[in-house]
């Protein structure tokens, strides 16, 4: 029997896209769902779910807590539709021949492990025409789970993973290092998002790339190294 195939689980945002969309959007759910204004970039980029922003928004006005996620949901989703209709379609550069190159392969399963609804995410993938890669979309969302760590987990269960089989988890944050740690993956890290090499490196990451466009370097960081 070959042994089993390692799992690699991406985030989404800084990592395989970048559409900057996402803060405005939060300006105006936050104003929307709890009354305060211009919270955006205080919750944005740095590696939350949405389950939790949603609710820590509502817990720091005293709002109740019960049904704030399902009022931030309702609202941030035809917004990012909206929005996505004026970036370019594109992923960030090197992705797609990345997942090509990874989807030739029979010894890796690939999955999304990011903090962002599952909806937004399929939004995302399907604008930067990189959902085909992930058909069927196994994976984990921040909508099913309050903590980046819990969402790393679960993607990784939803890969047909267990214990002993490589894991390998990419991303942006200093959050998706420290989470993929946790969970006993092999942190990657990439500099697309808002954190630098030194700092992902720093976190923790057992590989570190600037960017995606060195395919053999890429490739080498997420499987061989
Ligand atoms: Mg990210």
């Amino acid at each position: 029997m070959p042994p089993p195939p390692t799992v690699i689980l991406f985030d989404l945002d800084g990592t395989l896209v970048k559409f900057d969309v996402d803060a405005p959007i939060l300006d105006r759910v936050l104003a929307q769902v709890v009354g305060l204004p211009d919270q955006g970039r205080l919750y944005d980029g740095v590696g939350r779910t949405e389950r939790w922003i949603a609710t820590e928004a509502a817990r720091s006005v005293g709002m109740p807590l019960e049904g704030a996620f399902e009022r931030y949901a309702a609202a941030y989703t035809p917004l990012l539709r909206e929005a996505l209709a004026h970036v370019a379609p594109t992923p960030l550069p090197g992705v797609t021949a990345a997942l090509e190159a990874l989807r030739a392969r029979d010894d890796v399963v690939i999955g999304m492990a990011t903090g962002g609804m599952r909806a937004n995410a399929v939004l995302k993938m399907e604008h930067a025409r990189i959902a085909s890669f992930f058909d069927p979309l196994r994976g984990a969302f921040g909508d099913e789970h309050h903590d980046r760590v819990e969402v790393f987990r679960h993607a990784a269960l939803d890969c047909g993973w267990s214990g002993g089989q490589g894991l390998v988890f990419v991303g942006d944050t200093e959050r998706d290092i420290l989470s993929a740690l946790e969970v006993g993956g092999r942190p990657v890290g990439v500099a697309t998002g808002g954190f630098t090499e030194a700092q992902l490196r720093e976190a923790g990451a057992a590989a570190v790339l600037p960017d995606f466009t060195d395919l053999p370097r890429t490739l080498s960081a997420l499987i061989e190294a």
